[in-house]
């Protein structure tokens, strides 16, 4: 998609499923359930879709976030029914961009489902950097709560997707709010995790954002749909609505990571109620 200097193309790592119950939070089901059905052990089908931001003058190739990856143990791919028969390589091979040609992998966070995809395992079996001529950006205060996980956070971290990194010399920490390239920001959310980032992308005085796991998909657009695996979903509800409002104002084109049929759209207002118009990528 053209997006001013910027191509912005969603990619896929497939699908897999998480707890409707823990997606929604204190929404009751009957009501979640409209909008997500549920299988038959309660989960709900999720997309996991980076997002591949270009710069049409032949600047640096950004890919924010990196999926689920190919390191999960058959019981995690059992229980997250993670599918992953289409996954980022189709994407990047039909958009003709080499794992050798991302020179910025750009972190919302480091939960498995986003940073999974940073690191794989090469012939001999060791953790190596996943696109080998890229520096990996992650927020500081976000990578310091991902190495000390506590008892509510650790199943999120898992130390074989980011840590490698660091043991590669090709981990570059930001420590707030700034540019990360020409045109692209980081925004600390906070909310999901103390220190989750959106990516802020801006052209021609026109504006996309990726909000990551602040929206994660066009059913959370609602203020008081929150996860549950939200550690500070207070923090997510009053970041949610001055952004939600400001999207709506000023026209932003939002990227939905985990929806499973809608990557990108405009939230519209229309009769009081907030409405994501969908955007073909
Ligand atoms: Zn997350």
């Amino acid at each position: 998609m053209r997006f001013g200097d910027f191509d912005l193309l969603p990619l896929s790592d497939g699908t897999f499923r998480l707890d409707g119950g823990a997606m929604f939070g204190v929404v009751p089901k009957p009501l979640w359930e409209k909008r997500a059905p549920a299988d038959e052990r309660n989960r709900i089908r999720l997309g996991l879709r980076p997002l591949l931001v270009r710069r049409r003058d032949g600047g640096r190739t950004l890919l924010i976030d990196a999926g689920i990856g190919d390191k999960m143990d058959a019981k995690s791919v059992e229980i997250f029914a993670i599918d992953r028969s289409r996954n980022l390589d189709h994407g990047l091979a039909e958009a003709g961009v080499g794992r050798d040609q991302i020179d910025i992998v750009l972190a919302s966070h480091l939960h498995f489902d986003h940073a999974g995809g940073f690191t794989r395992r090469d012939a001999a079996g060791r953790l190596v950097p996943a696109f080998p001529n890229a520096r990996y950006v992650v927020r500081t205060a976000e990578w310091d709560d991902a190495t000390h996980p506590h008892e509510r956070n650790r199943a999120s971290y898992l130390a074989e997707n980011f840590v490698p990194l660091a043991e590669a010399g090709v981990l570059d920490l930001v420590p707030g709010d700034e540019a990360i390239a020409p045109g692209v920001r980081v925004v600390r959310t906070g909310g999901h995790s103390m220190h989750h980032q959106m990516i802020v992308i801006e052209s021609d005085g026109r504006t996309a954002v990726f909000p990551a796991d602040l929206m994660p998909t066009t059913a959370h657009v609602d203020e008081p749909w929150i996860m549950g695996y939200d550690l500070y979903p207070m923090e997510t509800l009053a970041f949610k609505r001055t952004f939600v409002r400001e999207a709506i104002d000023r026209e932003y084109l939002i990227f939905f990571e985990h929806d499973p049929d809608i990557a990108a759209g405009y939230i519209r207002e229309v009769k009081g109620k907030k409405i994501v118009e969908p955007v073909a990528v």
